[in-house]
Formats: structure tokens, C-alpha cells, sequence
């Protein structure tokens, strides 16, 4: 299908073509009509898939510019989702001169008063920041005919529902409501009903979303183990751009201080950090001036990162909807990708409810032992010296110290010099930092997904033992097991077999947007 299929003005269509996209993606191609058709509509889609358009579009259509006042309000959850989605609406509003302005917490609410006075068609905002502006009197949404709802699971998890409730208070009941979200707890299904009038459900499926281009693989160690359990296999596995995920902010705080202690290019980000920051840690990310990027899953959710070659999760996610968006950070754009989640003993059921979602089986990885860590970083670390030397920007810094080489290499022997130099440049295991990492209470005991204890892992204390280990030789050194099959498995693995292909519609739903820096 293409946009021009889609009933959209010409200028929309323009700035869409400018913008480069070809075909809409399916959760774009089954809103668009229904939201121009005048409908509540309810969508759901991973993120990735495209989203803001799919509201996007179709508000700006409606929108009549020759009337100076509000006339949609999007609520966003973070400021970054508000402002991306700002960004997004006004580049396809462009041609047609639709104004857009986003409001946020963070930032100064004066300069956000001064820009809704000089006009607005459309209002992104995020739910305190819009409460604000309305008790201030600087928002008026009387005038408002589409009232969106963005990535309404987050925003319910992050505790906004009575927010979000005081705010629809303040616009028409006669109005279209578009509500999307990543994911649709029930929660979000009775917003449905109170909220809007006779909703479309529109439901792209997530199951067939984590994509084959993703590797996934699991570590099960004990939570006092896991900080050096992640960093010796980030040694060993040289990730070029990975995001690290914690479930708490005082997780991804101690993590980033952690990883920065032991010489990691890393940084955080999370709801507590100050608008600027964040933005300056993101886009240090984006352009490689951070390796890692460790995260709660609210602050990772929707940011359009691409490259990413690895996910850790720290800790598992209690949702398994949860892991998909997060694995679905990386492989993304034809490009593959690993997934590496940390699970404690207890947390093992998770695991396997995560697998029933996914119908993929993680495979199990075995934790690197300190001295790999420490050949892997020896081989970078020579790799490096190696480069070095033919790089004649840096042979040439080497004239500055010519005399006092002169001078060290008539006291000491080559061996002695290679030897310092390789003492500084690698980090030993046994002087390495310590970090503490606090505990955070593993999520309670769940039996595996399986629903039946036998067999399945877990809540199975012989389990490790039968487990067959396996040096994965041909590969990549990795240290993968083989686990007993759980009965679940099975099934859909012969049934997988079955099908060497998939077939278009399965296609289809798994359609994942190429980020912007891909193209
Ligand atoms: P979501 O809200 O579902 O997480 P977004 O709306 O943020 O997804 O879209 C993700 C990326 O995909 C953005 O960079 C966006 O510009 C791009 N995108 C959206 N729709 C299309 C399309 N039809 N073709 C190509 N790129 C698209
Ligand atoms: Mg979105």
C-alpha cells in the first residue's frame, strides 16, 4: 500500500514524501482510514512501528490552519516522547503551516507561556506540565476537537491516570479520541470505555516482534554476582553500542556509576534527570560518544536510537512485554543484535513466560571467568598499540618525547617498557574497583510459564546440573547450554519446523521502522 492510497491533502502527502517514507507501516495503514473516517481509535503497536504518524497524520489533516486556536492536544508521557512527537507532527504539518508546541516539565513554563500565546493548532505536553498551564489560565482547551492519547501504557505506569483524568476534563465532550500504547493492560482498556465514544480497536500483534536478527541469550547468576558477572562479559564481548537496562532509577544510577569506575564510556538516564541532561547524554549516545547507555524502561521507551549491536537486562522485566520493546532496541534496520538478560535463581520463571510471549527460547550463556575478561581487554589493548603505531597522527604527537624515550630506553629493556605500558593500559581483575550494586528485591516467585512444576526450570534446584554445558568453539567462544527441553517448546518448535518461511501477514506484523540515522 501506498500513502497516496490513504486519503491524506496533498500537503500532507508532500511533506510525507519528503520526509522519506515509502509505504505506511501497518499500524499506520489500518488507523489512518478510521481516524479520518472521524472514529475513536485505539491502537496498539510495538514501539518502533510508527506510532505518531498514525495519530499524527490524520490530526493534521483535520487541522484548519485560517483558525488561530487549539484545536488537538496530544499527552505524552516523558519530555522526550513529547518532544519527539513534536518534532514529528511539525515536520508533516510544514507545508500546510500547522503551529505545534510542546510543553513539558523541566523547563522554564514562562518561555512555554510565550510560545502558546503566539498561537498553537496543536498542543504536545506531558500530563503535570499541561495541569500547570491550565491552572495558570495559559491553556485553554475548549476549542479542542482531537484529543490524543500517546503511549497511554506509560503513562499509567508512571501513575498519571488522575492526572490524565483532569485534563480530559477541561476539553469538549464532543471530540475524537486516539489513544496508543505499546501494550494494553486492562487499566488502559477502561480508559477506553470512559473516555471515548464507540472505539475501533486496532491490534498489531507483538508476539512475532522479536526479531530473528536478534540473538537472545540468558545468564542465570545471583544478584551479588551479576555487576561482574555483565562487565567481564561486556570485556569479552566488545560491544560496540550497548543499552543496559535497570529497573530502578538507583539501579541504572549505581550501574552508570559502576561502569564509569571501571573505565566504560557510560552514562544513565531516567524520569529524575534533568531535562538537559538527558538530552546531552542521548545525543552523546547517538553520536558515539558514549558506549553504553544504561536505562529505565520509561526512559528508553520510544527513543529513536539506532546501531545498538547488544541489550543487557540487568534485571529481568517483571512484563514480558517489557523485554520485547527492550530487545527490540537492538537488530533493528537489517542489522543483528544480542540480547543478554541477567536472571537470579529465583526470577527463572520469568523466563520462561518471557519465552511463551516471544515463542523464542533464550539461549543459556555461561558467565565469563575474570581471566577471560582480562585476555579479551589484553587483546583489544594490543590491537590498539598496533593501530596506533601505524597511525601517523599519532606517531607524529611521538617528537615531543624523543629525548626522555632516548633516556628510558637506555635504563630500562624493551621488555620492561612493553610490560609498563601494557600495566597501564589494561586493567588487571585484581585491582580492579569494587562495586557494590544494592539489592533490589528479586520479583516475587513465579513457576515457570509452563504452569506445570515438573521439568520446567526455575523452581528446579537439580536443574544446573542437567544442563549440558557446551563450548561453543565455532562460534564466537561463546559458552551457550543446551537446556532439557520443557514440553511448551516443543510444540512450537515443531510446529516452527513446519514453516521454513513465514508467511506475509507475520511479515508484515513484524514490521519495525528504520530509525532515521539508518537511512
Ligand atoms: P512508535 O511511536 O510506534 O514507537 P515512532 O512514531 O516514534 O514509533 O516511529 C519510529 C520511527 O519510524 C521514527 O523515526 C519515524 O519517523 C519512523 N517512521 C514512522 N512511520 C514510518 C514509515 N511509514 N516509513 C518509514 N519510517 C517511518
Ligand atoms: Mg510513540
Amino acid at each position: 500500500m501506498k500513502f497516496t492510497e490513504l486519503n491524506l491533502a496533498e500537503n500532507i502527502l508532500q511533506a510525507v514524501e519528503k520526509a522519506g517514507f515509502v509505504e505506511p507501516s501497518p499500524i499506520q495503514e489500518m488507523t489512518i482510514p478510521l481516524a479520518l473516517e472521524g472514529k475513536d481509535v485505539i491502537g496498539q503497536a510495538q514501539t518502533g512501528t510508527g506510532k505518531t504518524a498514525a495519530f499524527g497524520l490524520p490530526t493534521l489533516n483535520k487541522i484548519d490552519t485560517a483558525n488561530n486556536v487549539i484545536q488537538a492536544l496530544v499527552i505524552a508521557p516523558t519530555r522526550e516522547l513529547a518532544v519527539q512527537s513534536q518534532e514529528e507532527l511539525f515536520r508533516f504539518g510544514r507545508e500546510k503551516g500547522v503551529k505545534v508546541r510542546s510543553v513539558y516539565g523541566g523547563s522554564s513554563i514562562e518561555k512555554q507561556i510565550k510560545a502558546l500565546r503566539s498561537g498553537a493548532h496543536i498542543v504536545v505536553g506531558t500530563p503535570g506540565r499541561l495541569l500547570d498551564l491550565i491552572k495558570r489560565r495559559a491553556l485553554k482547551l475548549n476549542t479542542v476537537e482531537t484529543l490524543i492519547l500517546d503511549e497511554a501504557d506509560e503513562m499509567l505506569n508512571m501513575g498519571f491516570l488522575e492526572d490524565i483524568e483532569a485534563i480530559i476534563s477541561h476539553v469538549p465532550n464532543e471530540r475524537q479520541t486516539l489513544l496508543f500504547s505499546a501494550t494494553m493492560p486492562d487499566a488502559i482498556k477502561r480508559i477506553g470505555v470512559k473516555f471515548m465514544k464507540d472505539p475501533e480497536h486496532v491490534r498489531i500483534a507483538a508476539k512475532e516482534l522479536t526479531s530473528d536478527m536478534v540473538e537472545q541469550f540468558y545468564v542465570r547468576v545471583k544478584e551479588r554476582e551479576k555487576f561482574d558477572t555483565m562487565t567481564r562479559l561486556i570485556d569479552v564481548e566488545q560491544p560496540e553500542l550497548s543499552i543496559v537496562f535497570g529497573r530502578t532509577k538507583r539501579r541504572v544510577d549505581e550501574l552508570t556509576r559502576g561502569l564509569k569506575l571501571r573505565g566504560y564510556r557510560a552514562e544513565g538516564i531516567h524520569g529524575d534527570l534533568d531535562q538537559n541532561k538527558r538530552l546531552r547524554v542521548i545525543r552523546d549516545f547517538k553520536n558515539d560518544n558514549l558506549d553504553i547507555l544504561v536505562a529505565t524502561d520509561v526512559a528508553a521507551r520510544g527513543l529513536d536510537i539506532s546501531g545498538v549491536t547488544h541489550v543487557y537486562n540487568y534485571d529481568i522485566p517483571q512484563d514480558p512485554e517489557s523485554y520485547v520493546h527492550r530487545i527490540g532496541r537492538t537488530g533493528r534496520a537489517g542489522k543483528s543484535g544480542q540480547s543478554i538478560t541477567f536472571v537470579s535463581p529465583n526470577e527463572m520463571g520469568y523466563l520462561s513466560i518471557i519465552e511463551n510471549l516471544t515463542k523464542k527460547r533464550m539461549k543459556g550463556l555461561k558467565p565469563a571467568t575474570a581471566d577471560e575478561a582480562f585476555q579479551a581487554k589484553k587483546q583489544v589493548a594490543l590491537k590498539k598499540i598496533e593501530r596506533d603505531f601505524a597511525d601517523e597522527s599519532i606517531r607524529s604527537n611521538f617528537d615531543k618525547f624523543k629525548g626522555d624515550a632516548v633516556k628510558l630506553a637506555a635504563e630500562f629493556s624493551p621488555e620492561e617498557l612493553a610490560l609498563y605500558i601494557l600495566s597501564l593500559t589494561v586493567q588487571d581483575p585484581e585491582t580492579m574497583p569494587e562495586v557494590e550494586i544494592s539489592r533490589e528485591r528479586p520479583l516475587p516467585f513465579k513457576p515457570s510459564g509452563s504452569n506445570h512444576g515438573k521439568g520446567s526450570r526455575g523452581n528446579n534446584n537439580r536443574r544446573g546440573s542437567r544442563d549440558r554445558y557446551r563450548r561453543d568453539n565455532a562460534g564466537n567462544g561463546r559458552r551457550e547450554f543446551k537446556r532439557k527441553s520443557n514440553k511448551n517448546f516443543k510444540d512450537f518448535d515443531k510446529k516452527d519446523n513446519k514453516r521454513p518461511h513465514r508467511t506475509s501477514s507475520e511479515k508484515k506484523n513484524g514490521f519495525v521502522i528504520r530509525n532515521k540515522g539508518d537511512r
